[in-house]
């Protein structure tokens, strides 16, 4: 299968990243563009968080139930990105004009990569070894890493977001990350024309 866009982990940088992604799919400059999102989520760090100072989260939320309902939110509201359930990234390897990328079940292509796995040791996606360096925000002790990149960008078409960019993990942070990516793309897609996707009260 061929994407426009692959987003890679289905935590707080990932779905966030989908969710503004998908909301910008019905825009002209989206027309036709393919996006799908490993949805991961076994080993996010939402599984054991529990939110109390996230604003627009209600205090007490557990975040195992955040994962449930923006995987949920994102079927309902842009179920033209899909959801390639139970499956984790094995390998990455750089294409012309774009990137092949090995899962355990399946192998895909996409021109745009997102990454969103966590800031987590170990990292095990073969192919983006020369990337990897010690986290720059987290505590030395606690081994994090982070790939090296600018603005989010590793190299052109592959994007990073989350704790894995290199940010300090908290979940608004995250969420943040992920949509900055995904109106990046979308600007992409737009000639250069900054885009961002906002819906109206009536
Ligand atoms: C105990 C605890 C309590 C917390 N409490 C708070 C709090 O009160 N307030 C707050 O703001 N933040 C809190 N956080 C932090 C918050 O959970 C993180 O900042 C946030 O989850 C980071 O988002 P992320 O998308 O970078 O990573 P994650 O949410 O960890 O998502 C990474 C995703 O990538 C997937 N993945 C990993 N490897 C692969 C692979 N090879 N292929 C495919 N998918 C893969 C994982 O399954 C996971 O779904 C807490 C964290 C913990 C651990």
């Amino acid at each position: 299968m061929n994407f426009d866009v692959l987003i890679i982990g289905g935590g707080a940088a990932g779905l966030s990243c989908a969710l503004v992604l998908g909301s910008g799919l019905s825009k002209p400059c989206s027309d036709g563009k393919k996006v799908a999102l490993i949805a991961h989520q076994r080993s996010s760090h939402l599984s054991s968080a529990l939110l109390n100072n996230v604003l627009g989260i209600p205090a007490g939320t557990a975040g195992k139930d955040v994962l449930i309902s923006g995987s949920k939110q994102l079927q309902e509201l842009y179920p033209e990105v899909q959801q390639l359930i139970k499956e984790k990234v094995q390998e990455i390897s750089f294409l012309e004009g774009g990137f092949k990328v090995v899962t355990n079940k399946n192998t895909y292509t996409s021109k745009n990569v997102v990454l969103a796995t966590g800031y987590a040791q170990p990292f095990l996606i073969k192919g983006l070894e020369d990337y990897v360096i010690p986290h720059k925000k987290a505590k030395p002790s606690k081994d994090r890493i982070q790939l090296i990149n600018v603005d989010h960008l590793v190299y052109p078409g592959l994007y990073v977001s989350g704790t894995l960019a290199g940010h300090r993990s908290q979940y608004a942070i995250a969420c943040g990350s992920g949509a900055a990516v995904a109106t990046d793309i979308l600007t992409a897609w737009n000639c250069g024309e900054h885009t961002q996707v906002h819906d109206k009260m009536k």
